[in-house]
């Protein structure tokens, strides 16, 4: 894939996970709050963006939370690990 971004990426934990992860079968992202919030994320315009090879730890500045946060923790869950909390709430700032 050449989205022309990978090689910025010098300083990456081996095995930390990529927002590509979040697009293969049976994953999805979600966000998780210090607040308790959890919301599914759509990577989709991230991947757009050429964003697929980065880990998803620096997206997470990217989001905004409802009670004034300005970095969510993101995880790549399976599609049987949905959260029974309140969801909602997190979403994309950038
Ligand atoms: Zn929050």
């Amino acid at each position: 894939m050449a989205d022309g971004t990978s090689h910025q990426i010098a300083t990456v934990a081996y095995g930390a996970p990529r927002l590509g992860h979040a697009t293969q079968a049976r994953s999805s992202l979600w966000a998780v709050c210090r607040c308790g919030r959890q919301a599914g994320i759509d990577p989709k315009p991230w991947i757009c963006q050429g964003l697929a090879r980065h880990p998803v730890e620096a997206l997470e500045e990217r989001l905004r939370c409802v009670c004034g946060a300005r970095r969510v923790r993101l995880e790549v869950r399976g599609l049987a690990e949905a959260p029974a909390s309140v969801t909602g709430g997190i979403y994309v700032f950038r």
